[in-house]
């Protein structure tokens, strides 16, 4: 038996945007492998299409695209919220209702605007923040948002004593 370790592959098909709907592995235990489906949350069936195999040795002409385990791991938490978003970077997309607070949220909405903090010419965007509820908020060319000082603090980071 070799002792070199083992790592599970992972394997994704996506609809447009890459939203991804099915997840499947080769699961590598010492001196063994299984190609497997996830069928639901922690509930692998075996792969018996062989569509992990046919991915593995016809990349181009699989369906599948090979990811990484921390792509994977994203993937089987939108099985168990049973909501599937587009597989990328980029942080999530907060609703707005979820962003700020009913006051600073109002203030973008009535063009009001929560207070001015600083611009960033070279990043086009202006920073804001809600004096209720202290929520940083970053206006750039498409839409303001509300983020997190360390989501700024490249652009931002003299005013971000708290
Ligand atoms: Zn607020």
């Amino acid at each position: 038996m070799s002792e070199f370790p083992v790592a599970d592959r992972y394997f994704a098909r996506f609809l447009a945007d890459r939203v991804p709907f099915a997840l499947l592995r080769r699961h590598a235990t010492a001196g063994a492998q299984e190609d497997q489906v996830l069928r639901d949350v922690d509930d692998w069936v075996p792969d018996t299409r062989g569509s992990v195999s046919r991915a593995i040795v016809f990349p181009l002409d699989s369906d599948l695209e090979e990811i990484t385990a921390a792509e994977a791991e994203a993937v089987q938490r939108m099985v168990a919220d049973r909501e599937y978003r587009p597989l990328s970077k980029a942080p999530a997309v907060t609703p707005w209702e979820a962003q700020g607070c009913a006051v600073c949220r109002r203030q973008w909405e009535t063009s009001e605007r929560p207070q001015f903090i600083a611009e960033n010419a070279a990043d086009h965007s202006a920073l804001y923040r809600c004096t209720e509820c202290r929520t940083w908020w970053l206006l750039s060319e498409r839409a303001a948002a509300a983020v997190q000082a360390d989501d700024i603090r490249p652009n931002y980071h003299e005013y971000l004593s708290d």
